[in-house]
Parts: structure tokens; sequence; C-alpha cells
């Protein structure tokens, strides 16, 4: 069957089976593989294992909501072309949009970043329960989508050939059959996909797992300074420092919060305990975190996560590969999250989707939509396992002799960065999934690098004379 509907439509085609497809997973990928597909089916059902709450709430389904989380400019610029106007609710909801590297604070591996004036790029900071729910708003007052929540996938229906839906559990425990001409898998880290492949007779998928060990403690904070224009700030971990790598980030959120997330590998784990927090932030290569924390009022307890490995699924190199299985999301690659690509990826991976629907679904689209998927992991994926290796606790790979040659390029770079808007830029259409790593070699960017820094390193933490201000009255007002 052809999944594509084209005109006319079912109402308009009453003698025409109803094109049906069922997303497992109603979190990030699950709501943005719906919007990708609806324009091409006549419904949508989303299938969650948790509640949906209304608004922003935390929610059983996603437990890494409670670290920090933003979007990359490409996972923005995804989100807008699947549903546009998704940006301007989030904002308009409290969420902040902060020039890279205009608003930044932030101490690298290779010295302080410079705030350059132009700006080609920006990250969206929320709690991630706000991004979740503006996504899941937006898609669900379509008609066609429906969710079915406290519903388990637990196996997919079909054959080697084709998935023709899935069995489903609800909170009953009663089991059920959904048929669809499409099911796409957007169940996140834990999906059960490989086996229920290989109950389909399907087995093999090659994988890999790259665990750099990295534990991360986040917990909220009230802003002791007006959120709005208040830069992020960050402090990143050194690989060629003889210690377990940490580091840190605050993000302004809505509701005149700070986010914060501390992350260590094995022999530096921050832990749960609040009182120990601040005093890890101190242990990070800079102190301007602990400074500024110390003005903040703690909103919450401290929440730990170890679930930071990379881990990715080729299913794209799968033949044959069934018709009627999409799988996006973490489901397919999981990056270890310091680089903030997850969400983005998934984004990526869906406008990949969408635009591969609108062309056809002639026999072998599945597998064309899993191709399409896999390229939109590649930038992220070279970009964590490309860094993680280098960290002398990182299981998985080892780097060879061409990754140290690599890395030690993309240090000088970034080394030239911090005086170059050229190399910044260069550096940051990548960071932002907005082009391949291979762009960073390009002659015009090789001899940059070759040139290095036409501008000194900041000297330290590069805040704005108001920002400063602001930070000098908190000083005064700690000492009244
Ligand atoms: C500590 C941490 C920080 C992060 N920071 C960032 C960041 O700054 N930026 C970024 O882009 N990404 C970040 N990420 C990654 C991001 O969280 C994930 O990439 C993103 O959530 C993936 O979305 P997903 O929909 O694929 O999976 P998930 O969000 O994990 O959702 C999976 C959904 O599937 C449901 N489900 C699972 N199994 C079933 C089943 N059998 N049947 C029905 N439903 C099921 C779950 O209940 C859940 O709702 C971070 C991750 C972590 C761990």
């Amino acid at each position: 069957m052809c999944l594509c509907r084209k005109q006319p439509t079912m109402s308009e085609s009453p003698r025409r089976a109803p094109v049906r497809a069922v997303v497992i997973g109603g979190s990030i990928a699950g709501m943005l593989a719906a919007a990708a597909v609806k324009e091409h089916v006549d419904s949508v059902e989303i299938i969650e294992a948790h509640e949906l709450p209304e608004g922003p709430a935390p929610r059983t389904g996603v437990p890494q909501a409670v670290h920090i989380h933003f979007l990359q400019t490409g996972g923005a610029e995804a989100v807008e072309t699947l549903l546009p106007g998704t940006i301007d609710l989030l904002l308009a909801a409290g969420a902040h949009r902060i020039p890279v590297t205009t608003n930044m604070v932030i101490h690298s591996a290779e010295g302080w970043y410079r705030r350059w004036k132009r700006t080609t790029h920006y990250v969206i900071t929320a709690s991630r329960d706000l991004t979740d729910s503006v996504v899941r708003a937006q898609v669900l007052k379509d008609p066609r989508v429906g969710v079915r929540t406290h519903t388990r996938a637990v196996a997919l229906l079909g054959g080697r050939g084709r998935v023709t839906g899935v069995r489903v559990r609800d909170a009953d425990g009663a089991e059920s059959d959904l048929r669809a001409d499409l099911v796409i898998d957007a169940s996140g880290r834990a999906s059960r996909m490989p086996q229920w492949l290989a109950r389909l007779g399907i087995t093999g998928p090659a994988q890999d797992h790259v665990d750099s060990g990295l534990a991360y403690a986040s917990r909220f904070y009230r802003a002791p300074v007006p959120t709005a224009g208040w830069p992020v700030i960050g402090v990143q971990a050194d690989p060629r420092l003889p210690r377990p790598a940490n580091a840190g980030g605050i993000l302004p959120v809505e509701g005149d919060r700070w986010h914060v997330s501390l992350m260590g590998a094995p022999g530096a784990h921050p832990t749960a305990d609040p009182d120990a927090f601040e005093a890890y932030a101190r242990t990070l290569r800079h102190p301007v975190m602990a400074d500024l924390l110390r003005h903040a009022e703690p909103l919450t307890d401290v929440s730990v996560t170890h679930s930071t490995a990379n881990r990715r699924h080729y299913y794209e190199r799968l033949t044959p590969w069934p018709e009627g299985l999409v799988i996006l999301g973490d489901a397919v690659a999981a990056f270890n999250p310091l680089y903030g690509q997850g969400m983005s990826a998934a984004a990526q991976g869906a406008v990949a989707l969408r635009d591969l629907c609108s062309r056809g679904t002639a026999p072998g689209f599945a597998r064309r939509a899993q191709r399409a998927i896999g390229k939109c992991v590649d930038t992220a994926w070279a970009l964590a396992v490309g860094t993680d290796i280098h960290y002398a606790t990182t299981r998985g790979r080892t780097p060879t002799g061409a990754d140290r040659l690599l890395h030690r390029y993309v240090s000088r770079l970034s080394r030239t960065a911090t005086g170059s808007f050229h190399a910044a830029t260069a550096l940051t259409d990548v960071l932002a999934l907005q082009a391949a790593p291979a762009s960073l070699v390009k002659p015009g960017v090789l001899l940059t690098a070759l040139v290095g820094p036409l501008r000194p390193e900041p000297g330290g933490p590069p805040f704005t004379p108001a920002e400063m201000r602001l930070l000098r009255d908190l000083g005064e007002a700690a000492a009244e």
C-alpha cells in the first residue's frame, strides 16, 4: 500500500482504506515524527507508556528533563520547519533566544570564548518540560493526530519484509494489536527495537557504544539577576589535564530561573548531596559558576543521572529493511548530552522524514527514510564521539593516529576561535548542526587556523560592563 496520502483525501474518496501511522513514544522525537508524517496519512496515533501533562510539568517518561537542555540553531530551525511558530510560542512562554557567542561566557579548553558583537547562531534555552509542552500542544492540536497514554508497545506485527503494526499493552495489562501502514519507533534510549526485530527474524544491526562515564547533577535556582539578556555561563573540560574531567553550565530559563548542571567523569562524579553542589562547582577549571551560585537561591533538590553514553544503532545498514518501519531520535542514536545535540538531531531527522514523505512512498520508502535519518545523525555522532574518545575514562573506542591529528587541528581551530570571528563562525556552524565536520577542513578555514587568533584571548570571564555592575551590586548586597 502506498503510504502517501495524495489527493483526494479520505473523505473525498470513501472507498480507499485509510492510511494510518503509529508512533511509539510521545516525547520530542515522537511528537516531531507525528508532525513530519501527518500531511501524508489519514491519521497518526502516538502510543505513550506514561502520562502526558497538559502544560509544562515533569513527567515519568523523560527523567532527563531535570537536567539542562538547549536547542541548537539547526534543531530550532528544524522544529520551526515542522511546526511553524513554535519558537515564538516558546519565547512567549519565557524561553530565551541566546545569540552565540555574543551572549556566552564560556571557558573552553582553549580559553575564554570572545563575545563577538556580530551574531550568526543562537541557542534556545528553556526547561525541557516547557519545550516538550509547547511542541506537544502544537502537534496535538491537529485533528489527525491522536495519543494513547499509559500504553506500552511490546512487539512489532508483521514479518521480515513488512511491519504491519504494533502489539500494545494497556495500563491493566491487556494486550491488543494496532494495525498501521507506518510504524515509527521514537521510544528513546531504552528502545527495545533490536529485540523486536530479532523476533521478526531480523538480526545483527551493527551498533556502537562509546561511554565517557560522565555523571550529571542538576538543580534549578532563582536567578539573582534579570534573566532577559543574561548570558549562558559554561566551564568546559580539558582532556589534556591529568585529572578526571569535569564541567558545568548555567542556562537562563523561564520563570526567572537558572538551570544548572555539573558534570564529571569517573573519579570526579558529582553527587545528589545538595550541600556538595556549589563546592563541586568550585572544582571546575574556573570558579565563575561557583561565584555566581553563591548569590542564587536553590529551588530544587539535586538530581543525578549516569545515562550519558553515546550509543548508535546502524539500522540504515541492514538489508533488506522491512517496509513500514522507521526509527527516530534517541532510539537510533543517543549522544553524550554534554554537547546538547539529541533533540536537535531528532528534529533534523524528522524534517528528513517529512521531505521523503512528500516525494512519495514507493517501495523502499522505509529504508530510504532510515538512511536519511542516519545521515542526520552523522554530524552529532562525529562531534560527540570524536571528542569523548580523548578522555582517559572513555570506554568503547580509543583514538587512532588520525583521530589524534584531527583533535590537534580542532584544538588549534578552537584556540584561533577565541580571537578570530571566521574561525568562531566555522566552528559554531558545525556545533549548531548546520554544517558537516568536513567544512572545518575547507581551505579558508585551514588558513585561518594556520594564522591563529588575530586578537588576544579574553583574560577572564568576559562579562559586559552592565553585567559587571549587576554582579558588583550582588556582591555588595551579600556583604550588607
Ligand atoms: C542529562 C541529559 C541532558 C541532555 N541535554 C540535552 C540538551 O541540552 N540538548 C539536547 O538537544 N538534548 C539533550 N539531551 C538529549 C535529549 O534528552 C534526548 O536526545 C531526547 O529526549 C530524545 O528524544 P526522544 O523522543 O527520542 O526520547 P525520549 O525523550 O527519551 O522519550 C522517549 C519516550 O518514549 C516513551 N516510551 C519508551 N518506551 C515506550 C514503549 N515501549 N511504548 C510506548 N512509549 C514508550 C517514554 O515514556 C518517553 O516518553 C540530554 C539528555 C540527557 C540524559
